[in-house]
């Protein structure tokens, strides 16, 4: 774990200039790999320290919490990394598991690219000229992670295709202009012509949406989240300590809020964490669970957000100021699919149950 704190403080010094020049530094990640976050979601007999299996949640829970506090967009690409290299371990073959750490090792990075545009990607032809039509949009690191997992169509079946993309392979970043998260790289990868064969399929039709992992996992984006909440507020408490501005009653209304909101998100999110792992074979309950963090989660950053843009007024808003950053990526970031279902699915399940709200 200090080998985790020493990256996120290095990545939050780096953070003004990522976000400036909208890229990570390749020193960065350089420091990245050394730390052995690349390697960790990967089991021991492969070279990593197990971060995906049901047991380390916990401590996956709290990587993420680190690294997204240190910077959000590299904790978007860990993310991605990290849920790759899960759906691999779940779903893949022992030698794809193997291919995929080998090339982790030296340097790769990994990613799930499912968005898509409106005609989507698809498999075509047979046999040995089977191949990717289409393209991915939204699609997080690209230019730089060259292993990712694409979700693809086959008629009506969706499969997972794990690809090997050269460094050049081109891509289109023109339309990331988002207002945060710059760094991310998220743009359009065209895919057309791509072979794809028994190595590159990754499970059978239907492992990518299958739960309680779908959305169940989506505990993980709020961790990251997490990260930035906390520290937005102990930049607040930076703030208004040197200021000594501290004493203020409503200034120490706003902290309080700004800790229980932190505070009441980490209790959700580590227990979405914990549920995930625990083998619970009651799919529906982890998933309304993680709907009912990611609602907790949103509505929290989003007052988090609100109290510290007012507590520390217009300083907040001028660049370079890791507040300003902070709340720039943190409010692009909770973007996330359908949020109203996922809320009002996780209200439906609980309405549907004779289970008391203290046991939901
Ligand atoms: C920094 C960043 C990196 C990303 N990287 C990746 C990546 O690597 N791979 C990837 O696949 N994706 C990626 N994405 C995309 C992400 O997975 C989501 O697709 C995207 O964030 C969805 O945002 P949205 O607000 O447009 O969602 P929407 O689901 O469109 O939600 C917008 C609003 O519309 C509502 N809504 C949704 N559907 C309906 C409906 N049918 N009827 C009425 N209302 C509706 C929602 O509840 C919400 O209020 C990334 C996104 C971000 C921000």
């Amino acid at each position: 774990m200090d080998r985790t704190e020493l990256f996120a403080r290095t990545a939050f010094d780096e953070a003004e200039k990522a976000d400036a020049t909208a890229a990570i530094d390749s020193t960065l990640w350089a420091e990245f790999r050394r730390s052995g976050l690349a390697m960790a979601a990967f089991p021991e007999r492969l070279g990593g320290s197990g971060l995906c299996e049901n047991e380390r949640q916990g401590a996956l829970c709290t990587v993420l919490r680190m690294v997204g506090g240190g910077d959000l967009s590299i904790g978007r690409l860990f993310e991605g990394h990290v849920n790759a290299i899960s759906l691999v371990c779940r779903y893949g073959t022992e030698a794809q598991m193997a291919a995929l750490a080998a090339d982790v090792a030296n340097g790769a990075l990994c990613g799930v690219w499912g968005a898509d545009d409106a005609a989507g990607l698809k498999i075509v032809g047979a046999g040995a000229s089977t191949e990717l039509r289409g393209r991915k949009i939204l699609a997080s690191g690209a230019g730089f992670v060259t292993r990712p997992i694409v979700t693809a169509k086959a008629g009506d079946d969706q499969l997972m295709c794990l690809l090997r993309l050269a460094p050049d392979h081109p891509v289109d970043l023109s339309g990331w202009s988002a207002q945060g998260m710059r760094s991310t790289a998220t743009g359009a990868v065209e895919l057309s012509g791509i072979r794809i064969g028994e190595d590159e399929v990754v499970g059978v039709a239907g492992d990518f949406m299958r739960q309680p992992y779908f959305s169940g996992g989506a505990w993980r984006f709020c961790a990251a989240h997490l990260g930035a909440m906390e520290r937005l507020v102990e930049l607040f408490r930076d703030h208004l300590v040197s200021r000594g501005r501290g004493e203020d009653p409503y200034q120490l209304q706003r902290v309080a809020d700004c800790v229980a909101s932190a505070r009441t998100t980490r209790f959700w999110v580590e227990e979405a964490a914990r549920r995930f792992g625990s083998g619970d074979k009651d799919a529906t309950a982890i998933v309304g669970f993680a709907n009912m963090t990611r609602m907790v989660t949103e509505r929290s950053a989003l007052d988090i957000m609100e109290a510290v843009q007012r507590g520390v007024g217009l300083p907040s808003f001028i660049r370079p100021s890791p507040v300003e950053r902070i709340c720039r990526d943190l409010a692009t970031y909770l973007r996330q699919p359908v949020p109203d279902l996922a809320m009002s699915d996780a209200a439906r399940s609980w309405l549907t149950s004779s289970e008391p709200v203290g046991d939901f």
